[in-house]
C-alpha cells in the first residue's frame, strides 16, 4: 500500500454498519477512528454540559447543530493526531455545510477516499431495532449476537444496552434527515472523484472484506 496514513470518510444510513466497520477499518490500517456520535455519547454519559446538550438533539433524532459538531471536529483533527496519522471518519460530515467545513479543517491533508456503505432502508430498520451498544466503549452488538456473558461487553465489561435514540420515532426522523441532508454529500464527493459505493448487505466479515478491497485498490 503506497498510502501509509489513509484518510477515509464512511457514509451510510443509520444502521448500515458504519460504526462497526469503521472501527475495524481503523484497526486494520492502524489509523484513528473518529466518530462524532461516539464523542457525543461519551460526553453525555459523563454528564458534561456539552454532552447533555448534544443528548437532547440525539434523543429526538435531530442533528446536533453544525457549530457544535464542527467545533468538536476542529478540536480533534490536529496534526499530531488523526490529521497526520490518518483516520476513518464516521458520522461526519452529515450535511453539505459540514462537508465544506471538513475541507477547510483538514486543508493540506486531503481525503483519499469516501465510501458510501449502501444498505436499503427496509433492512436498516430491523438492524437498528436489534442494536445494542456498550455504554463504555461503544462496541456494537445485536440481540441475535450478544456478548458472551450477561450483557457485559466482551471488550471492556461495560454494560451493553439499547441506545436512548434507537426508538422507532427517532430512527424514522434520522432516516428522513439522512435522505435530505446527507445524500447531497454523496454527489459532492462524486464530483471530486472521491466516492466509492460498497454494498453493505451481508455478513459483517463479508462486508469488511469488500471495504478493505476498495481501500487497497485506491491506495496501491
Ligand atoms: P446514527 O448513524 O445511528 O445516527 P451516530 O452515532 O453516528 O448514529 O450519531 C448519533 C447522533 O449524534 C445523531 O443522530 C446526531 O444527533 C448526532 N450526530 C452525530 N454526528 C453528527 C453530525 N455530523 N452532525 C450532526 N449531528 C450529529
Ligand atoms: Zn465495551
Amino acid at each position: 500500500m503506497s498510502c501509509a496514513e489513509p484518510r477515509l470518510v464512511l457514509l451510510g444510513r443509520q444502521g448500515a454498519g458504519k460504526g462497526t466497520q469503521s472501527n475495524r477499518l481503523a484497526d486494520h490500517f492502524g489509523v484513528m477512528h473518529v466518530s462524532t456520535g461516539d464523542m457525543f455519547r461519551t460526553q453525555a454519559a459523563q454528564g458534561t454540559a456539552f454532552g447533555l446538550e448534544a443528548k437532547r438533539y440525539m434523543d429526538a433524532g435531530d442533528l446536533v447543530p453544525d457549530e457544535i459538531v464542527v467545533g468538536v471536529i476542529e478540536e480533534s483533527m490536529v496534526p499530531g493526531g488523526p490529521l497526520g496519522g490518518g483516520f476513518v471518519l464516521d458520522g461526519f460530515p452529515r450535511t453539505l455545510h459540514q462537508a465544506r467545513e471538513l475541507d477547510r479543517v483538514i486543508a493540506g491533508f486531503p481525503l483519499h477516499l469516501v465510501i458510501d456503505l449502501d444498505v436499503p432502508r427496509e433492512i436498516v430498520f430491523d438492524r437498528i431495532a436489534g442494536r445494542r451498544v456498550c455504554e463504555n466503549c461503544q462496541r456494537v452488538y445485536h440481540v441475535n449476537l450478544p456478548p458472551t456473558h450477561n450483557w457485559a461487553c466482551d471488550t471492556c465489561s461495560g454494560r451493553v444496552r439499547q441506545r436512548d435514540d434507537d426508538t422507532e420515532e427517532a430512527v424514522e426522523r434520522r432516516l428522513e434527515l439522512y435522505e435530505r441532508e446527507t445524500v447531497p454529500i454523496v454527489e459532492y464527493y462524486r464530483e471530486r472523484g472521491l466516492l466509492t459505493l460498497v454494498d453493505g448487505v451481508g455478513e459483517g466479515d463479508e462486508v469488511f472484506e469488500r471495504l478493505v478491497k476498495v481501500c487497497l485498490e485506491q491506495f496501491s
